[in-house]
C-alpha cells in the first residue's frame, strides 16, 4: 500500500509522543531537542511567533497569558483560549502540538506524514473523540483510527513475547485523565474486557492538593498574592510539580518558588503530601471496581497489573495499588513510552506490517448509549427525560442492538428520540448527541410501536435507525457524519490561520527552548542568581545576532551548563 506515511500518536494532556512502525518493530521519534516525549504546550506572541513543546512550557512561568497547556480537559467543549491576542481552539492548539510531532517524524524519516492513529482515553465521549479527530485533520493528518490509550499500552505490553495471557489490568494515570482497562490476550486475539475511568483525575490535581498544602506552611503569602491570578497559579502549580517529582524518590522536599523577588519555602514531608492526597488516592478505586464488575473478572485471577501513565511513579499511588491488589505493580513497560508504541503498532497492523499478521484486537464501547423517554407511573403522571440505555457500555465494538418503544399518548402524531451517552438516569446528566423525530398515525397510547437501532463501528460512530413497522416509515442519523459535515470547511479555515503562525525553524529548536528556560531562571531569581543569568543571556543573545555558528554553539553550552549547576543546586 503506498497511501502515505501512517504515524502513531500518544496526544497526551501534558506529554505527546509519536511512534512509527519501522523494520518490524515499533519506534519512537525524538523531537528537534533529541527528546521523546514533548509537553502539550503551546505559547503565542504578538505578530504570530508560535513555541510548541518544551519551550512553550518555559514560557508559562513567564508568560502564563500567552500560553496554554492541559488543553486535552477542553476537548470536546466550546471553551477557547486567547493568546497573544489570538483565539485558539483546544483543537487547533492539539493541532499545533500533533504538527510538531509529524515534523520530528519528518526529521527522522525524511517522509512527511500523512496519516495517522492517535489515542484517547477509553473514557473520552464522543465529542471529545471529534474534536480530537477534526485536531488531526487541522493539522493535515488523516485520522485513520482513534484508538483508546490503555487498548495501545496492552498492544505495547502484549507484544512483547506474544503468548496468551489471562486477563490483567492496565492503569493509566497521566497528567489529567485516569484509565483502567481489563485486557485478555488469546491466540493473537487482544481483547479489550473493559474500560472505566475518570477524566478529570491525574497529576494536575496532585498538584492542586500540594499547592494548597504548602500555602498552609508558608508564613507571609503577600508576595504572592501581589501577583496577577494566572501569574500566581503558575508559580505556584510549576513549584508543586517539581516538589512532587521530587517526592517520587525522596521522603521529604522543599516546594519553593519566587514571587517578587521573594523567594517562599514550604517543606514537604512525604507524610503531609499523602494525607493531603488522601481523598484523590480513594477516587483511583472506583473506576478499578467498576472495570471488573462490568467484564465480571474477579481481582484475585487478574494475571498482571501494568502501570501506564507518568503519574503512577507517585509512591502514594503504587502504596494505594498494591494495598488494592494485594501484590507488587508489573513494571515492564515503559510508563512514557507504552500508548504511543502501541499506536505505532496499530499503525502497523493497519498498513500490513510484516511480523504482525496474526494479531487482532477487539475493544469496547467504553459508555452507554440510549435514547431519552417518557414513562407513566402507576398513577398515570409522566416522568420525563428517563435514559433508556440501547447500548451498553463495555459491551464488543461493533455493535447493533434494536429496542422497541410504543407511543405514550392517545392520538401521539410523532415520536422524538434524543440520543445521549453516559450513565445517569436522567438524561440531562448525560451528553446529548443528537435527535430524531419520527411521524407515527394518531392511535390510542401503546398501540403504535416504533423501533430504534443503534449501530456503532470500531472508530466509534454510531448510527441510529428508527423505523415504524406499522406504516413502514423509517429514519436515519449518522450522528458523527452530520457533526463533522457542519465542521469540514471550518477544518479547512483552521489550518490555513494556523500555518501563519511562526514556528521556529527546527534547526533552531535548541537555542529556542534554551532562550525560554533562562528567561524562565531569570524571572525567578533575584539578586547575584540573577545577574549572572543575565549576563549569561545577554552573551548568548549577542552571539545569536552575530550568527556565529561556532560562538552560538559555545554560548549555548555555556549557559546550559550554567542553568544546570543553578537548577542542582536550589530547584528553579
Ligand atoms: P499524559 O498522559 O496526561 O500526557 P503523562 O503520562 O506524561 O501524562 O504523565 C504526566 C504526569 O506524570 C504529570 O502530572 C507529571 O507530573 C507526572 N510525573 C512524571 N514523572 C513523575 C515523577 N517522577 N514523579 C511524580 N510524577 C511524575
Ligand atoms: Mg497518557
Amino acid at each position: 500500500m503506498t497511501t502515505g506515511m501512517l504515524v502513531g500518536i500518544d496526544l497526551g494532556t501534558t506529554n505527546s509522543a509519536v511512534a512509527v512502525w519501522k523494520d518490524g518493530a515499533p519506534q519512537l521519534v525524538p523531537n528537534a531537542l533529541g527528546k521523546e516525549l514533548t509537553p502539550s504546550a503551546v505559547s503565542l506572541a504578538k505578530g504570530g511567533q508560535a513555541w510548541v513543546g518544551e519551550a512553550a512550557l518555559d514560557r508559562m512561568a513567564t508568560h502564563p497569558g500567552d500560553t496554554a497547556t492541559s488543553f486535552k480537559r477542553m476537548m470536546g467543549t466550546a471553551s477557547t483560549v486567547t493568546l497573544a491576542g489570538t483565539t485558539m481552539t483546544p483543537e487547533d492548539l492539539s493541532a499545533m502540538v500533533l504538527r510538531s510531532l509529524a515534523d520530528d517524524v519528518e526529521a527522522m524519516t525524511g517522509e512527511r506524514p500523512t496519516a495517522a492513529i492517535i489515542t484517547v482515553p477509553a473514557y473520552f465521549n464522543e465529542r471529545q473523540r471529534r474534536a480530537t479527530r477534526r485536531a488531526g485533520e487541522i493539522a493535515g493528518l488523516d485520522v485513520r483510527r482513534l484508538i483508546n490509550e490503555p487498548t495501545a499500552a496492552a498492544l505495547a505490553f502484549g507484544l512483547a513475547d506474544r503468548g496468551d495471557r489471562e486477563p490483567f489490568l492496565v492503569f493509566d494515570l497521566g497528567g489529567g485523565t485516569f484509565d483502567v482497562s481489563i485486557v485478555e490476550m488469546f491466540e493473537g486475539i487482544v481483547e479489550v474486557r473493559a474500560s472505566a475511568g475518570d477524566n478529570r483525575l491525574g497529576g494536575d490535581d496532585f498538584d492542586e492538593v500540594l499547592v494548597k498544602l504548602a500555602l498552609t506552611l508558608i508564613d507571609d503569602t503577600a508576595a504572592l498574592d501581589a501577583l496577577p491570578a494566572d501569574r500566581r497559579h503558575a508559580v505556584l502549580t510549576l513549584a508543586a510539580e517539581r516538589t512532587r517529582r521530587a517526592l517520587s524518590s525522596a521522603q521529604e522536599a522543599d516546594f519553593t518558588c519566587v514571587a517578587q523577588g521573594q523567594s517562599l519555602t514550604a517543606h514537604i514531608t512525604t507524610e503531609a503530601f499523602e494525607n493531603a492526597a488522601g481523598p484523590l488516592v480513594k477516587r483511583l478505586r472506583d473506576p478499578v471496581i467498576r472495570a471488573l464488575r462490568d467484564c465480571h473478572v474477579d481481582v484475585r485471577t487478574l494475571s498482571d497489573i501494568v502501570l501506564v501513565g507518568g503519574a503512577t511513579r507517585m509512591p502514594v499511588v503504587r502504596k494505594a495499588l498494591t494495598r488494592m491488589f494485594g501484590r507488587f505493580p508489573n513494571a515492564t513497560v515503559h510508563p512514557d513510552h507504552a500508548v504511543a508504541l502501541g499506536a505505532a503498532i496499530q499503525a502497523g497492523l493497519l498498513s500490513g506490517g510484516q511480523g504482525l499478521e496474526e494479531i487482532r484486537i477487539t475493544d469496547v464501547a467504553p459508555f452507554t448509549l440510549g435514547v431519552g423517554t417518557a414513562t407513566r407511573d402507576q398513577h398515570g403522571r409522566y416522568h420525563d427525560d428517563i435514559f433508556a440505555p440501547i447500548i451498553e457500555r463495555n459491551t464488543p465494538v461493533p455493535v447493533s442492538r434494536m429496542e422497541r418503544f410504543r407511543t405514550l399518548a392517545d392520538n401521539q402524531r410523532q415520536v422524538v428520540f434524543s440520543i445521549y451517552q453516559g450513565e445517569a438516569r436522567d438524561v440531562k446528566k448525560n451528553v446529548k448527541l443528537g435527535k430524531l423525530t419520527v411521524p407515527v398515525p394518531p392511535r390510542p397510547a401503546g398501540e403504535v410501536s416504533v423501533d430504534v437501532r443503534f449501530t456503532y463501528d470500531t472508530s466509534g460512530l454510531l448510527e441510529v435507525d428508527v423505523a415504524v413497522p406499522m406504516t413502514g416509515m423509517t429514519r436515519n442519523l449518522v450522528v458523527v457524519d452530520e457533526e463533522d459535515r457542519r465542521t469540514q470547511k471550518d477544518v479547512e479555515a483552521r489550518r490555513k490561520a494556523l500555518e501563519k503562525l511562526k514556528v521556529h525553524p527546527r534547526d533552531e529548536a535548541d537555542n529556542v527552548a534554551l532562550l525560554a528556560r533562562a528567561e524562565r531562571a531569570y524571572e525567578g531569581f533575584t539578586g547575584q542568581v540573577r545577574d549572572i543569568i543575565g549576563a549569561g543571556l545577554t552573551e548568548f543573545q549577542g552571539a545569536l545576532d552575530k550568527q556565529d555558528p561556532r560562538l552560538i554553539a559555545d554560548a549555548r553550552q555555556g549557559l546550559g551548563q550554567l542553568l544546570d549547576q543553578i537548577d542542582s543546586h536550589s530547584p528553579l
